[in-house]
Parts: structure tokens; C-alpha cells; sequence
């Protein structure tokens, strides 16, 4: 298996390269250079596997010779291990048609360690592989760092450095990251916006010399091998419910497309899905472009759902790259053209072509409040406010109702206990392996907002030479 840039001019890689390299040198995305199939019958026999062999047989068309299948195995029954449903992300059935895909079941509580729990994995067997290091750096305001966090802890071959802007994020996330114990796990709280963590990031990134010394990495959503891990529980949601005997379509609540975009890797692979429905917050680019072809950036502005609270969704180039009939240069131009602009042209075939699977809804903040009460009325379940977006998209959205619709919750409702508890009166309450979450002790180090400072930290800080 190879995989290309969405740009035409990065070269092609295995999947191994692809892991570490996240972004592709031309700026682009990588892909698989085809999609891999699966026949009705080879579908019907993954019905009722355990989700960790699931995961193995779906993945493995994509890794190639870069991880043999009993590594994988082992890694992907590790990673799932933990969580705290056996079904690892169960459907929970919400009325006549529909259901709820529950991906909070790991560690920190949102979809995200699906993917990252095995990625983190994956990097640690492909660098001892090799003999390497690396440095992990991001920045995050929310889901991301936590889970990054948990998936990066105590492995041998990485160290993992969060920048959050200090008392700018909510209690609940600050302490999912700083109260991890462990040797390989650097917290920092800059003095300074989301804004300037990114910009930071960007910085380190963009300094050769300390990027190549500290073999710098990241593990943000436009990494393959996240998408990869995603497809793994449309499959799971899609066999219980009759495919490929039976069409199925999702509703996914959406901020840089990566989890959506599984779906559609997932109906390329021949998994049968009829709709895929995109639920917007009020940052709602997606939802734009889906209902009137407009695809044109305005500012960010903070909403109930912050993990959406996205304007250019990274992972949409993959789409566009489809779209395009993957021709790598047009795209590129495009996507450049957007940039300079901050509107994405596309001809109205390509545009219809998009709509026959996609499409989008947008919720206001009191709409998202008004869903969670809602949804809590008529099903009788808390939801998280990105989840309710989900569901009330999916219900606005579906075109069929003899298709099952099955919508994604992407996060616990605890982890946005204010939203939950203006829109319901109920505060949700934590998890039992995480009640105790507001008495664990945090580490973290603050600094201010200059790259000088924070490179000298991750210089010093960081286990790599010699190790622990
Ligand atoms: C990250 C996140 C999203 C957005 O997912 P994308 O893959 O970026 O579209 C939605 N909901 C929650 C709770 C998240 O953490």
C-alpha cells in the first residue's frame, strides 16, 4: 500500500513514513493511492468480532509491510483494553430509527482516543523499529491535548510537550492533561491565547535546526494513521445494523472533517452508507458550502462546542482531492487560491457530486442548548452539546427513515458539564475512574508567551538523550 499527496508533488510513501511525517512536504495530504475492498461476504464475516479484531482486519489492508498483522493485533487489543464499555463504542438505541454510536468510552472521553490510543502505539513500534526518537509539540485549547497525552504516556521512544494558554482552558480539560504523572509528559501553561500557543507551535516547527535536532512531530487530525483507526467504528456501527445486507447512513458532528472523512474512506472501502450528515456550530463553513456551495472563511467565534470551533477544516482537502478526480496539481491550486482568498470555488458537477453523500446542518448556541434539552425530553438521554449538534443534524438532515441513522457522540457529557447543565438543569457527573480528577495533583510548567523560553524548556526537558 502507498500513499500520495492530495498535492501531486510530495513523494509517495508506506505507511510507516506516513505516520511520521503527518503533513506531506508540498503541503498537501496524504492518502491511499487506491482504496481497498471489501466484499459482501468478506464484511459478513467481521459481524460480531470483538472491536479490537475488528480494527485489525480493517486496518490491515492499509499498512502494507510496515507493521506485520500480530504486532497490530497486539497493539490494537492494548489499546481498547481500557476503555470502559466492553463494546468499546456500543450503539444505544435513541428512538424507532436511530441510534447513538457512543465513542467516550476511553480514557479522556472523546472520540479522539479511538484513534489516538492505537496511534500512539503504532509510533512507539515504528521508532523502535528504526532506533529513533521523537519530540511531540502541539498546542490545544480542548480534546486534543488531553488525548495526545494519554496516547503518548510512558513510551519509550517519545516525548510529548502540550502547550494550553494558562487559565484559558476549562478546568475539566486542564486537568485531564496536567494530572498525568509521567516522566515522558511535559505540560506547559503559556502566558498567552490559544492563538499564541498555535503561533509558538508554528515557530518550533518552522526553525530547521531545532525542528532536525529535536526531531520534532505532531499528532494532529491530518495524520492518516488517525483517519485510518476511525474507519474501524463506522464498520462496527454499520455490520450490527445489517450491512453491507442493509444501507446505513451516520450524522457526525464536524470541525476539521477528519472524523466524517473516516465515514467516506469507510464507503469507499464498499461499506454501504447512504448519507453522510455534517452538524455545524455557528462556525458553520461546512454546513455553508454543503447547503449553497459557499465556501468562504469568516472569524472563529466561540460557541458551546468548542472542539468545533473551526473555520478551514484541515482534512476537507482530502474530499476536495476526491472531488477533483485526484488530480494533485488542481487541487493544489485550489487550495492556494482558497488561502489567498479565503473562498473555495468548485463548479456545480463537482458540487452535486459532494451532495449525493454529504450533507450539512448548522445550529446556533441557543439551538445547541435548545437540542441537549430536547433530546433529553424525548429520548431520555444527556448528551454532550457537539453530540446533540449530531443528532439534531442527523434528524433534520435524513432523507430515508427506513435507513437507520446512527450518530456519532463524540465527547461525555461531563467533559462540558456548564453547557449540559444550563440547557438541562443537570450537571453531569464524571466517570468513576475519573472522580477523583479534582484532587489529583497537577504538573505543569508556566512560561511566557517567547519561543526563546519554550525552546529552552523542550531543549532541557526532554529525555532524549539518554532516556528513562
Ligand atoms: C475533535 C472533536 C470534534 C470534531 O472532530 P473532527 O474530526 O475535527 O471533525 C467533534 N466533537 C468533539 C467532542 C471533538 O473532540
Amino acid at each position: 500500500m502507498r500513499y500520495i499527496s492530495t498535492r501531486g508533488e510530495a513523494p509517495d510513501l508506506g505507511f510507516a513514513d506516513v505516520l511520521l511525517t503527518g503533513l506531506a512536504r508540498d503541503g498537501g495530504l496524504y492518502v491511499p493511492a487506491d482504496w481497498p475492498r471489501f466484499t459482501a461476504d468478506e464484511w459478513r464475516a467481521m459481524r460480531g468480532l470483538p472491536y479490537d479484531e475488528l480494527a485489525t482486519r480493517v486496518c490491515l489492508p492499509f499498512l502494507g509491510d510496515s507493521i506485520d498483522e500480530d504486532a497490530f493485533a497486539d497493539m490494537a487489543s492494548e489499546a481498547y483494553a481500557g476503555f470502559d464499555h466492553d463494546a468499546v463504542a456500543p450503539l444505544k438505541q435513541l428512538n424507532a430509527d436511530s441510534w447513538l454510536m457512543e465513542l467516550f468510552h476511553g480514557p479522556t472521553l472523546s472520540f479522539k482516543d479511538y484513534a489516538l490510543q492505537l496511534v500512539g502505539r503504532m509510533f512507539d513500534h515504528v521508532l523502535k523499529q528504526r532506533g529513533e526518537r521523537i519530540c511531540i509539540v502541539g498546542a490545544t485549547s480542548g480534546d486534543t491535548g488531553s488525548a495526545a497525552i494519554e496516547a503518548c504516556r510512558d513510551r519509550d521512544s517519545i516525548d510529548i510537550f502540550i502547550l494550553h494558554p494558562f487559565e484559558r482552558c476549562s478546568e475539566v480539560q486542564r486537568r485531564q492533561m496536567t494530572t498525568v504523572a509521567a516522566m515522558n509528559v511535559h505540560n506547559v501553561a503559556v502566558d498567552g491565547t490559544f492563538d499564541d500557543c498555535q503561533d509558538l507551535v508554528k515557530a518550533m516547527f518552522n526553525d530547521a535546526a531545532f525542528r532536525d535536532t529535536m526531531n520534532l512531530s505532531a499528532v494532529n487530525s491530518i495524520n492518516w494513521a488517525r483517519i485510518m483507526c476511525q474507519i474501524v467504528y463506522y464498520v462496527h456501527a454499520a455490520l450490527s445494523l445489517g450491512a453491507p445486507d442493509r444501507e446505513v447512513s451516520f450524522a457526525v458532528p464536524t470541525g476539521n472533517f477528519g472524523n466524517v472523512f473516516a465515514g467516506y474512506a469507510a464507503r469507499q472501502m464498499g461499506l454501504p452508507i447512504q448519507q453522510l450528515i455534517v452538524g455545524s456550530n455557528e462556525n458553520d463553513i461546512l454546513a455553508r458550502f454543503l447547503q449553497d456551495n459557499d465556501m468562504s472563511v469568516h472569524g472563529v467565534v466561540p460557541t458551546h462546542s468548542p472542539s468545533m470551533d473551526i473555520q478551514v477544516s484541515s482534512n476537507f482537502e482530502r474530499l476536495l482531492f476526491e472531488l477533483m478526480d485526484r488530480d494533485g496539481p488542481a487541487t493544489a491550486h485550489l487550495m492556494q487560491t482558497f488561502r489567498a482568498s479565503g473562498k473555495l470555488e468548485i463548479d456545480d458537477d463537482r458540487w452535486h457530486r459532494a451532495l449525493q453523500l454529504f450533507s450539512g446542518h448548522r445550529l446556533s448556541n441557543e439551538e445547541t442548548l435548545a437540542a441537549m434539552k430536547a433530546v433529553l425530553e424525548s429520548t431520555g438521554e444527556l448528551v454532550d452539546p457537539h453530540s446533540a449538534i449530531g443528532i439534531v443534524a442527523g434528524w433534520t438532515r435524513r432523507t430515508e427513515t427506513d435507513v437507520p441513522l446512527v450518530v456519532a457522540a463524540t465527547a461525555h457529557p461531563a467533559k462540558f458539564p456548564d453547557a449540559v447543565e444550563a440547557a438541562t438543569g443537570i450537571r453531569p457527573a464524571l466517570p468513576p475512574f475519573l472522580s477523583d480528577l479534582y484532587d489529583r495533583e497537577e504538573r505543569y510548567i508556566r512560561l511566557p508567551n517567547s519561543l526563546n523560553a519554550i525552546q529552552d524548556h523542550v531543549r532541557t526537558a526532554s529525555n532524549r538523550a539518554g532516556g528513562v
